[in-house]
C-alpha cells in the first residue's frame, strides 16, 4: 500500500469508551477516520489519567455531559499519518496563536482563536471517531486512551527528536506533562507571577499539587506548605522541594481546626502570600483565601470540581486579597513549553516521582480505580 493510500485509511482500533454517565470504560473496536486539513492522526503510546477522567466519566453532571466518548487526555505518541511522520507528540488541552488578543496581552493563556473546547468535537464540530456507526465524543481536544487518535496540530507540543534519542527523558514521564502536573507548575510562574522568598501553600498534594511545589520551589518560593489527609505524601512533597507538611486529620483533636488556622498556626497568624487549591474540593477554596496574608495574599485555584459555585468569605476579599482562578496554570504551549521540556532533559523535574502504577489499556477501570486511591499520584496506560 502507498503512503497516500494508506493515510487515507479508516483504521479500526482498540479505544476506551465510556458510554453514559457512572458507566464504567469499556475496551471496544472503533474506527478513526483519516486526518482532515490542519489535523494529523497519532499512535498513542502511553496515556495517564488524570482527576478530570473520573468526574466525567464516573459521577459528571454538569461537566461536560458528552457520551458516548473516549476517555483521557493526558498522553504521548507518534504522529502516523499527515505532517511530520515520526514525530513525538503530547496533546494539550489549551492552545496558542500567538496573535489573538488574548494571546498578545501577555496576561492569559486562554487563546480566543483555538480555545479551549467543551464540545468534545474536532475545531469543525465534526469527530473522527466511532463506534458502532454512533460517533464519539474528546476530552477537550483528543481522547487518549485510544490506540489512534486524530488531533488538530494546534493541540499538539512536538516533542524535540534529541529528548528521545539521548534517552535524557522517559517517554512515559512525557504523557504527565498533558495536563496535571504541568497545571501546578505553571500556577506559581505564570499566574502568580511568584516573588522570590514568598511563602505559599499547596492544598492537595496529587500531581497538580506537587507540580504547583515544584513550581513554587523554582520560582524560590522561602517556604512551601502542603497540605493533604493522606501522609505518605509527605515524602513525595519533600521530594518536590516542600519544607512543611500538615495533615489536617492529625489535629482534629485540636477542636478542629480550618485548614486555613492551621496554614495561620505554621506561619505566625500571618498566612501565606500564595495558595494554590488543587483539590476541587469546593470550600476549600474559601480556605484557601482565608489561609493567604491580609490585604496581599492570593489564592489561585487550579482544582478542577463537578460543584459550580461555592460560598466565599467577602470581608477575606474587602480587605485586599485576590482571588484567581487558571486553566493549564496559565501556561502558554508555544512560549512557556521549551522552558519545561528544557528542565525535564535536564533532569530538574522529578517525574519519576508521579509514577505510582502501570496498567494496560485493557485494565481502564483498574486504574480509574487506583486513581481514588490516596496513594497513587499517577497511573500510566500502556496503549
Ligand atoms: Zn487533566
Ligand atoms: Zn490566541
Amino acid at each position: 500500500m502507498s503512503e497516500t493510500e494508506r493515510h487515507s485509511q479508516v483504521i479500526t482500533c482498540k479505544a476506551v469508551v465510556c458510554w453514559g454517565i457512572g458507566e464504567a470504560g469499556k475496551v471496544e473496536e472503533i474506527q478513526v477516520e483519516p486526518p482532515k486539513a490542519s489535523e494529523v492522526r497519532v499512535k498513542m503510546l502511553y496515556a495517564s489519567l488524570c482527576h478530570t477522567d473520573i468526574l466525567i466519566s464516573k459521577k459528571a453532571t454538569q461537566l461536560l455531559p458528552l457520551f458516548p466518548r473516549v476517555l483521557g487526555h493526558e498522553g504521548v505518541g507518534v504522529v502516523e499519518s499527515i505532517g511530520e511522520e515520526g514525530d513525538m507528540v503530547i496533546p494539550t488541552f489549551v492552545s496558542e496563536c500567538q496573535e489573538c488578543e488574548n494571546c498578545v496581552s501577555g496576561k492569559t493563556n486562554m487563546c480566543l482563536k483555538y480555545p479551549l473546547s467543551f464540545t468534545g468535537l474536532m475545531p469543525d464540530g465534526t469527530s473522527r471517531m466511532s463506534a458502532k456507526g454512533q460517533k464519539l465524543y474528546h476530552v477537550f481536544s483528543c481522547s487518549t486512551c485510544s490506540e489512534y487518535m486524530v488531533v488538530n496540530v494546534n493541540y499538539l507540543v512536538k516533542l524535540p527528536p534529541n529528548m528521545i534519542t539521548s534517552g535524557s527523558f522517559p517517554l512515559p514521564h512525557a504523557s504527565f506533562l498533558s495536563c496535571g502536573f504541568s497545571t501546578g507548575f505553571g500556577a506559581p510562574w505564570k499566574e502568580a507571577k511568584l516573588e522570590k522568598g514568598s511563602t505559599v501553600a499547596v492544598i492537595g498534594l496529587g500531581a497538580v499539587g506537587l507540580g504547583a511545589v515544584e513550581g513554587a520551589r523554582v520560582q524560590g518560593a522561602a517556604r512551601i506548605i502542603g497540605i493533604d489527609k493522606n501522609d505518605k505524601k509527605r515524602e513525595k512533597g519533600k521530594a518536590f522541594g516542600m519544607t512543611d507538611f500538615i495533615n489536617p486529620d492529625h489535629h482534629h483533636h485540636h477542636h478542629h481546626k480550618s485548614v486555613s488556622q492551621l496554614i495561620k498556626d505554621l506561619t505566625a497568624g500571618m498566612g501565606v502570600d500564595y495558595c494554590f487549591e488543587c483539590t476541587g474540593f469546593a470550600p476549600f477554596i474559601n480556605e484557601a483565601l482565608e489561609a493567604t496574608k491580609l490585604g496581599k495574599g492570593t489564592a489561585i485555584v487550579i482544582g478542577t470540581s463537578n460543584i459550580t459555585s461555592v460560598q466565599i468569605n467577602s470581608l477575606s476579599l474587602l480587605c485586599g486579597r485576590t482571588l484567581k482562578g487558571s486553566m493549564f496554570g496559565g501556561l502558554k504551549t508555544k512560549t512557556d513549553f521549551p522552558l519545561i521540556i528544557q528542565k525535564c532533559m535536564n533532569k530538574d523535574m522529578q517525574l519519576d516521582q508521579l509514577l505510582t502504577h502501570q496498567v494496560p489499556l485493557v485494565d481502564i477501570n483498574q486504574a480509574l480505580e487506583l486513581l481514588k486511591h490516596p496513594d497513587c499520584v499517577k497511573v500510566l496506560i500502556k496503549i
